[in-house]
């Protein structure tokens, strides 16, 4: 029976641990952080801590790859998740109609709504109850072993933990999320790194959240981007989750150093802020909805593609495999990192069911699907992030916009279409919701078109709610 050491027990950890259980293996999941989930998940927001993963309390989409994914390997997680109150959504109802068309593919874009922890709960409980799975929790991995000499392909033959203790494994998976460690304890191990760089960009965002639960059973109003509510504005992006068991979450994003919005992490200012927000007014209002934790802030991550995960040739230690956060981070704003981490864990299980031996060949396989499945999420992610930060800088500091390319339409005017074209609807909610364009989705110069065409008679107009000069203006009137 092949052996698997499982670095990290977060998504990408339980989603490998479900894999490679799948496949018949002996699995070893090593989490950092003591205890595991409570027994009922939906507590798991109040009774679950985790130290080592701060994003836990931040709000969270779960786009409709993550649902695919799960509906095709391992459907018992998602009746796991509706048990647990999570709520599958749908982008129907936002939809423009095709000619002739009565009603939207409901099934086409399916998300779901879930405060992070109780969807990592319900991920958890069901991978430790995978025969063949383990969890130790409250133990850190510090260095893994390696078989063979010299500097280049050599093999993985275990990890070390903290304490010195040695689990042997035939293959280990680096789950560890964006600070992954692998690659140094390869290192340290005399394996020569690879050439290929890690590619970055920065993301420059700052978020704040904060999560409410409904009085009642329905919600206030339809969301208008289908599985949210929110729009991003001249210099701040603002967003309502809808998640489990009557709860929903606001946040904002801002430049770091915009010191003028930075009172939102106070708890009256970031509330008077959501109450006169047009899209949030009927939500995180005391009449409709109490609030249930605090103002949250944290830096999101930049933008990171490693070399070693996604280059065929550059795993000069083989058997070793970086999974989820640990091969690519994308801007938490587009709420992507889950989708492509249970993507991920189960393509490369479909690479070691087909390459089964450790080797060059299995190496490659192994990158190749990486590559193929984050290189597209990455590029949008920089390109997306260039474009906004530009308006944000232009707004927020007076910096001069950078030259745009000439031809292509920008975000905006592509979201302004899709409220009027069916096909520039299907293209923005396929990438929304971490799809890649199927067959029949327009190339570069019709969606260019379609977009010219739809703005044509009126441009965009600017989104709904306070520009950023009045923000600061409400911000300023609550402290
Ligand atoms: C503010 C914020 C908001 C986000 N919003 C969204 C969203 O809306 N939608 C979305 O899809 N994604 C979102 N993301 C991204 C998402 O959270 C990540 O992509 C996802 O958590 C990646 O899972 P992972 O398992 O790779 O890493 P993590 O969840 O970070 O898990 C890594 C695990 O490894 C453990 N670990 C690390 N080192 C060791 C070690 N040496 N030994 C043992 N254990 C170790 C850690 O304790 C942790 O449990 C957001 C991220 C942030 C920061």
């Amino acid at each position: 029976m092949t052996t698997a050491v499982v670095v990290g027990g977060g998504i990408a950890g339980c989603a490998a641990a479900l894999a490679l259980g799948d496949l018949g293996y002996s699995v070893t999941v090593v989490e950092l952080d003591p205890g595991g989930p409570p027994a009922d998940p939906a507590s798991a927001w109040r009774a679950w801590t985790r130290p080592h993963v701060p994003q836990s309390g931040h709000a969270h989409a779960f786009t409709t790859l993550g649902v695919r994914t799960l509906a095709e390997h391992a459907p018992q997680v998602l009746d796991a998740l509706h048990a647990a109150g999570a709520e599958r959504l749908a982008l129907d109802h936002i939809a423009p109609r095709r000619a002739g068309e009565v009603a939207w593919e409901d099934a086409e874009f399916p998300v779901l709504a879930c405060r992070r922890p109780v969807f990592e709960a319900v991920l958890h409980q069901e991978a430790a109850g995978r025969p063949g799975v383990s969890f130790r929790l409250g133990e850190a991995v510090e260095g893994i072993r390696l078989a063979g000499d010299g500097t280049a392909h050599r093999r993985v033959s275990g990890v070390r933990l903290r304490g010195g203790e040695v689990l042997p494994a035939d293959l280990v998976v680096d789950a560890g999320g964006r600070g992954a460690s692998s690659g140094r304890w390869a290192a340290a191990e005399g394996a020569e790194p690879g050439p290929a760089p890690d590619e970055t960009a920065r993301s420059r965002i700052s978020g704040y959240v904060r999560f409410y639960r409904l009085h009642g059973a329905h919600r206030p109003t339809p969301l208008n981007r289908g599985n949210a509510t929110g729009a991003v504005r001249d210099g701040y992006a603002a967003f309502l989750h809808p998640a489990d068991n009557g709860t929903f979450s606001v946040s904002y994003g801002v430049l770091p150093d915009d010191r003028s919005l930075r009172a939102l992490r106070g708890e009256a200012a970031f509330q008077a802020a959501a109450e006169a927000d047009p899209l949030f007014e009927k939500w995180a209002v005391p009449s409709a909805a109490e609030p249930i934790s605090t103002v949250r802030v944290m830096a999101f991550a930049d933008n990171v593609l490693r070399g070693a995960a996604v280059t065929p040739g550059q795993h000069h230690v083989h058997g070793l495999f970086r999974v989820g956060d640990a091969a690519c981070v994308t801007n938490p704003l587009y709420g992507r990192g889950v989708s492509l981490a249970l993507a991920h864990a189960f393509r490369l299980a479909g690479v070691l069911r087909r390459y089964p031996e450790a080797g060059d060949e299995q190496s490659a396989q192994a990158a190749t699907a990486a590559d193929t499945l984050f290189r597209p999420w990455y590029d949008h992610a920089v390109r997306t992030d260039a474009e906004r930060l530009a308006w944000w800088n232009e707004t927020v500091h007076g910096l001069p916009s950078p030259a745009r390319e000439p031809g292509g339409p920008t975000t905006s005017e592509i979201g302004a279409a899709a409220a009027r074209d069916p096909e520039v609807f299907a293209h923005v909610a396929r990438t929304q919701m971490t799809l890649p364009p199927d067959s029949a989705a327009p190339g570069p110069r019709e969606l260019a078109d379609r977009v010219a065409r739809a703005c044509a008679d009126t441009a965009p107009a600017p989104p709904p709610g306070p520009a950023r000069e009045q923000l600061h203006k409400i911000l300023q009137a609550a402290r």
